[in-house]
């Protein structure tokens, strides 16, 4: 029995591109926020872990500064090619974020401007069940915890390489890659395309 053609991709940092540690599309916008280059005091996902700052600076920056940064973010290279070929290839996308909810109409808006297919787009936080659900058979993610919690449920995942997520080991179903043409030819020898 051929897998079914049932694809989930997270959106930042997978078909976004939040380009290199330094000139991070994040840390350049705290950095404006504050009025002075801040350092990461760790390298992590979470804005609470990787700076020294106090809780309501961070949920002030990002209440002012979250819809612009999604907004104006940069398409990751390779991946309106890659996801318009699956699509092409009769493949169900299923976009899986976790951005609020009420971003949604910016993240569409997002999606059709940078001409991405898809066949749904869903706000969750909790990835893996609603993964599950969908009967998606292999996920696209930079989150460490999302990919942990996606090979829990035997979903294997193609974890795009990101300094937030190097701590996590590769396995038989967590596959570690650099970019979409490494994420491509994954994809085509798992699907046997
Ligand atoms: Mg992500």
């Amino acid at each position: 029995m051929s897998l079914a053609r049932i694809i989930g991709i997270d959106i930042d940092g997978v078909i976004t591109d939040e380009t290199h540690i330094n000139e991070n599309i994040w840390h350049n916008a705290l950095c404006n926020y504050l009025g002075y280059e801040i350092p990461r005091v760790k390298d992590s996902y979470y804005f609470d872990e990787a700076y020294d700052l106090p809780g309501e600076i961070i949920i002030d920056f990002l209440e002012k500064n979250i819809a612009n940064i999604y907004a104006e973010v940069k398409l990751a290279a390779g991946a309106r090619e890659t996801i318009t070929y699956l699509y092409n290839n009769e493949f169900e996308i299923h976009l899986i974020t976790a951005r609020e909810p009420e971003f949604e109409k910016i993240t569409r808006k997002w999606l059709e401007d940078h001409q991405i297919p898809y066949t749904s787009l869903s706000h969750d936080e909790n990835k893996a069940p609603l993964a599950l659900e969908k009967g998606i058979s292999l996920f696209l993610e930079d989150n460490a915890c999302n990919s942990e919690a996606l090979a829990s449920y035997n979903i294997p995942v193609i974890l795009f390489d990101k300094f937030h997520n190097r701590h996590l080991k590769e396995n038989s179903i967590i596959k570690r890659v650099n970019n979409w043409t490494e994420a491509k030819k994954l994809i085509q020898e798992y699907y046997s395309l």
